[in-house]
C-alpha cells in the first residue's frame, strides 16, 4: 500500500506502421498495427505506461479493448492507490470478462508506477532477475520469402541464432521449400523453430510434422486449434520434437489442463494472454510439470516488449528465449525516446526504475487515432 493515488487516465488508440505484410496460420497484419496505450498519472507526479496489442486471431478486437479501458476498468483505477495492483485486477476481472490485453496494459501502467515511486526496475518487483539478457527469436512470416531471407541474414550478422517459421499460411510444400531453403542458406549454428498457429488439421498432423522433423527443429508451435488439447496431447505423444502449446494457453487454468493431459511439452507465455502476474502462474504451473516456457508475443512496441522482457527476466523456467523484435526490427518507428534495447541478438533487460525506458509522448501523438481522457 501507499499514499499515491492515480488522478488521470489517458487512453490511446494508434496504428503504427510496420516494415512488412506477415501472414501466418491464422491471423495477418498489412501494413500496420493496431494498438492500445494506457497512460496513467499520480498525484505524486510519477507516470506508468501500459500497451495492449490486438490481433484477431489472439484477445480480440482493438475496439473492445479500448471500451473495456475508458468505460468500464477507468472507475476502479482513477483515484485507486496504485500498489494495490492484485486487488485492482480481481476488481478489473469482476467489472468486465475477457479483453485480456487491456488487462495487461492496465497491470503493466501499474506495476510502471510501483517501480518508479520504489526506483526499481519491474523485474525485481516479479521475484527480481534471475537473466540480465534474453535470447531474442525472429519470425519469418512475410509472405514475400526472399525479402524474409534477406531480413534474416541481416538478424544473423546481427547476432540472432534463433528463427521461427510460421507455418500453414502457403501450405505444406511451400512450407517444406522454406525449411530446406533456411537449412541450406544459414549455418548449422541457427535455433530453427516452427509454429503454426492453429493451422493443421488434426486427422494428418502427425504425417506433415514428420515431414517437418527433417528438418530439425527445436520445437513446434500449436499445430492444431487451441479447442482441441485431446489432439494436441495425441501429437505430444506421436512425435519425438518437442510440442509448445501457445493458443491453447490463456491463463493458469489452461495451463493445469495441458499438464494433466500432457498436451504439449513447452507452453508459451504472453503477457497478452494473461497478464504479467497470471504469467507467472502459468509458468509455475508448467514448471511443476517439469516443462519449460517460451517468452511469446504479439506485434508490440517497446512499451510492452519491455514488460514481457522483465517477466522473463523474473521467472527462471521461460528459458527459450523470447520473440520481442517488433519494436527494434519490426515497427518503422517504435516509441520509445530511446531504442529497445537488443545487442548481439539478445534482448537487455533494463535496470531502471519501472519499465525503464522513457515514452516518446510525441511520436505517440503522431500516430494516435483516438484520445480518451
Ligand atoms: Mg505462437
Amino acid at each position: 500500500m501507499s499514499d499515491i493515488r492515480v488522478t488521470a487516465m489517458t487512453v490511446f488508440r494508434a496504428s503504427l506502421p510496420v516494415v512488412s505484410a506477415r501472414k501466418q496460420g491464422i491471423g495477418a497484419t498489412l501494413d500496420a498495427i493496431n494498438n492500445v496505450f494506457l497512460k496513467l498519472e499520480t498525484d505524486a507526479g510519477i507516470t506508468g505506461w501500459g500497451e495492449a496489442s490486438i490481433t484477431p486471431a489472439f484477445p480480440g478486437r482493438t475496439e473492445s479493448h479500448v471500451v473495456a479501458l475508458h468505460v468500464y476498468l477507468r472507475p476502479l483505477v482513477v483515484g485507486a492507490d496504485p500498489f494495490r495492483i492484485g486487488y485492482m485486477m480481481e476488481r478489473a476481472e469482476r467489472a468486465v470478462v475477457g479483453v485480456p490485453a487491456a488487462k495487461a496494459a492496465l497491470e503493466t501502467a501499474l506495476f510502471d508506477i510501483v517501480g518508479r515511486a520504489l526506483e526499481t526496475p519491474v523485474c525485481n518487483l516479479l521475484g527480481g532477475p534471475c537473466r540480465d539478457e534474453i535470447p531474442l527469436s525472429w519470425s519469418f512470416a512475410n509472405p514475400d520469402f526472399d525479402a524474409d531471407l534477406e531480413m534474416g541474414k541481416r538478424l544473423y550478422a546481427d547476432g540472432l541464432r534463433i528463427f521461427k517459421v510460421k507455418m500453414g499460411a502457403a501450405g505444406h510444400a511451400e512450407d517444406l521449400r522454406r525449411l530446406g531453403t533456411l537449412r541450406a542458406e544459414f549455418p548449422d549454428d541457427i535455433d530453427l523453430r516452427v509454429d503454426y498457429n492453429q493451422s493443421l488439421d488434426v486427422f494428418d498432423a502427425t504425417l506433415k510434422l514428420r515431414d517437418i522433423e527433417a528438418f530439425r527443429p527445436t520445437f513446434i508451435e500449436q499445430p492444431v486449434d487451441h479447442r482441441r488439447i485431446d489432439a494436441m496431447a495425441e501429437i505430444t505423444r506421436a512425435m519425438d520434437t518437442p510440442i509448445m502449446a501457445d493458443e491453447s494457453v490463456h491463463s493458469p487454468t489452461d495451463a493445469l489442463a495441458v499438464v494433466k493431459l500432457r498436451a504439449a511439452d513447452i507452453i508459451a507465455v504472453m503477457v497478452m494472454k494473461s497478464g504479467l502476474v497470471r504469467s507467472k502462474e502459468v509458468a509455475a504451473i508448467a514448471g511443476a510439470a517439469g516443462m519449460p516456457c517460451y517468452g511469446g508475443s504479439g506485434p508490440e512496441t517497446g512499451i510492452a516488449q519491455l514488460a514481457s522482457a522483465h517477466l522473463v527476466a523474473a521467472t527462471p523456467n521461460i528459458s527459450l528465449g523470447c520473440e520481442f523484435y517488433h519494436p527494434a526490427y519490426y515497427l518503422k518507428h517504435d516509441i520509445l525516446a530511446t531504442p529497445f534495447p537488443v545487442v548481439e541478438g539478445k534482448v537487455r533487460v533494463p535496470s531502471t526504475p519501472g519499465l525503464g525506458i522513457e515514452v516518446d509522448e510525441d511520436r505517440l501523438a503522431k500516430y494516435t487515432i483516438e484520445r480518451l481522457a
